[in-house]
């Protein structure tokens, strides 16, 4: 155990909580093994950063969205360290200019039927001879397709695979859309 092992524990959560305070960290008290005072969710994240562990997962390597779901964190690969949460936030600005939104159009201009966002993330990476792994391929793309979606040009045809809290907190794995 390290000597900043940061911990959250939930508090109670009212039925009509903000959704977005919750998944963002709210509804939480934070402590820090070394004694820190953590008020609140910033002075986590600064303690966090200050102790070299990523912001997100507070160096835990993981992130509890809503009360019993948790999930590899996906700032920094899972690993809880500010090295790698710094190199992941580069990597997503780089896609971010590698990959724009009419070249996710023109790709999607190949599907007649329904498609998933892991067969376009795959296109993108044989067009621009990306190897997995080298940058956020999905998280850019699925953005685009929901801005696509957004305008109108898509619509998303899966269900979510699951509710995590009612219908506003829901996951989605690998979502299908269709042109319209
Ligand atoms: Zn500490
Ligand atoms: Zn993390």
């Amino acid at each position: 155990m390290s000597a900043h092992m940061i911990t959250a524990q939930w508090t109670d959560i009212p039925d009509d909580a903000d959704e977005l305070a919750l998944v963002g960290g709210g509804f939480r008290t934070y402590r820090c093994a070394c004694g820190a005072p953590l008020a609140d969710r910033v002075a986590a994240e600064l303690h966090a950063m200050e102790t070299d562990q990523c912001s997100a997962c507070l160096g835990s390597a993981d992130e509890e969205v809503v009360p019993g779901f948790v999930r590899r964190c996906p700032a920094c690969a899972a690993t809880g360290r500010r090295g790698v949460q710094l190199v992941w936030e580069v990597a997503h600005g780089q896609a971010e200019r590698m990959i724009s939104l009419a070249f996710v159009r023109s790709l999607v201009e190949r599907f007649d039927g329904p498609f998933r966002l892991s067969e376009v993330a795959d296109a993108v990476r044989v067009q621009l001879d990306l190897p997995l792994g080298r940058l956020p391929v999905g998280p850019r793309v699925r953005d685009l397709l929901r801005e696509l979606e957004a305008a109108g040009e898509l619509v998303m045809v899966s269900a979510p695979d699951q509710l995590l809290r009612g219908a506003s907190v829901v996951l989605y794995r690998d979502p299908q859309w269709q042109r319209v």
